[in-house]
């Protein structure tokens, strides 16, 4: 993959001065997350008449906005999100790069944007890593997570899909997400707001899915909840996901275990982790499948002791248990509180797959940076 030739000539413009490496160092010791950025980004434009065009590979730096830029007043945007891990042998790989791809292309054509080609979005990363490795984070659970995203550029008020748009991809090492063990959320089930709705645009990876969802992230922080739990639009009553993650239930533990995480309706954003997840069940033994589940059949199931675990998943955190569960009804604990046997195994055996230290039967890793 990182020996494909590109239709795009990549400009190549190297940061004047490079930080030191123990400057550096100091940095990856304790990244945080989203808050450092490695020292390069790529820049592509694309426009209705040359299509994509103006490649560069360049120092990471502040752009330069019109006031009156598409996106800052119609919200004209998607983003990925995707991870590269520090191998055993020293390379970089980057999980499912080309499931990120995809869903970029399917995200940008629910916005009305142009769908970068797969290659491009994987050579993107390729240029990024081949300049800044050194800012993949070797340390157990550290990495470097990529943002690629794309934006209307077009200067103007008036309302339609934008003659011009800029895509950017960024890096920024990020540590562990529980530094100090994984550590299960408190849930507010939000009856008050919806994320998504049929026919709107909860299957894109788009920023205003994220802004109409503060408030209620707000609302759950006043509950003293750490998350909120996304409700179906219409009845109020059929769990969707949490916060920016998918949702997956455990009925039943030991080898006996079944994993069930809700289907994919129109209104779920198609995790990638999800995805892998339920393969990855499969593979250690487990029962798998996509289904749908009621907040009655959850309170109930954490009642009767069907129902075992709990846990979010995505790209940012990998897992996160689940441990109890707020609404406006009442309140109750999933399991002991603890994170479940299944939960850890599942996200052991993944973690595992991403450093490098177990075989990838499903070929999810993708070595980047080679680039001559
Ligand atoms: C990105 C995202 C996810 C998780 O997707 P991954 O591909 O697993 O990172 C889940 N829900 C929402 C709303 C998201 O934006």
């Amino acid at each position: 993959m990182s020996t494909e030739t590109s239709a795009l000539d990549f400009v190549v413009t190297p940061a004047a001065h490079r930080m030191a490496p123990e400057d550096r160092q100091r940095l990856l010791a304790d990244p945080g997350f989203g808050r450092l950025f490695t020292e390069h980004m790529v820049r592509i434009d694309w426009n209705r008449d040359r299509g994509w065009h103006g490649a560069e590979l360049r120092p990471y730096s502040p752009l330069q906005l019109d006031p009156a830029v598409s996106v800052l007043h119609y919200a004209q945007a998607v983003f990925e999100g995707l991870k590269a891990f520090r191998q055993p042998d020293g390379g970089i790989s980057a999980f499912r790069p080309d499931s990120h791809a995809a869903r970029f292309r399917r995200s940008a054509r629910r916005l009305a944007l142009p769908e970068l080609p797969e290659s491009i979005f994987i050579e993107a990363i390729d240029r990024l890593m081949s300049i800044d490795g050194e800012w993949v984070p070797s340390a157990p659970e550290h990495s470097l997570y990529l943002r690629p995203f794309m934006f209307a550029s077009e200067v103007g008020l008036g309302v339609r899909p934008s003659s011009k748009v800029t895509f950017l991809l960024i890096g920024s090492p990020s540590g562990s997400y529980f530094p100090s063990g994984v550590k299960p959320v408190t849930v507010w089930l939000s009856e008050d707001f919806s994320r998504a709705a049929p026919g709107g645009t909860g299957e894109a990876k788009t920023g205003g899915n994220y802004a109409g969802g503060l408030l209620a992230q707000a609302q759950a922080a006043e509950q003293g909840c750490d998350q909120v739990v996304w409700l179906d639009s219409q009845e109020h009553r059929w769990v969707e996901e949490m916060g920016g993650m998918n949702l997956c239930f455990v009925f039943g533990s030991g080898q006996k275990a079944r994993l069930m995480t809700p289907a994919l309706t129109g209104t779920l954003l198609p995790g990638i982790t999800r995805d892998a997840l339920l393969k990855l069940a499969v593979d250690l033994g487990y029962q798998a499948e996509e289904g749908r589940i009621s907040t009655e059949e959850w309170r109930a199931g954490c009642a009767d002791g069907s129902l075992t675990e709990v846990f979010a998943c995505g790209t940012a955190a990998v897992i996160t248990p689940v441990g109890s569960v707020k609404s406006a009804r009442g309140s109750w604990t999933v399991g002991d509180g603890k994170p479940g046997e299944v939960t850890m195994r599942l996200r052991q055996s993944l973690v595992d797959i991403q450093r490098g230290a177990a075989p990838d039967p499903h070929e999810w890793m993708h070595p980047v940076g080679r680039i001559a």
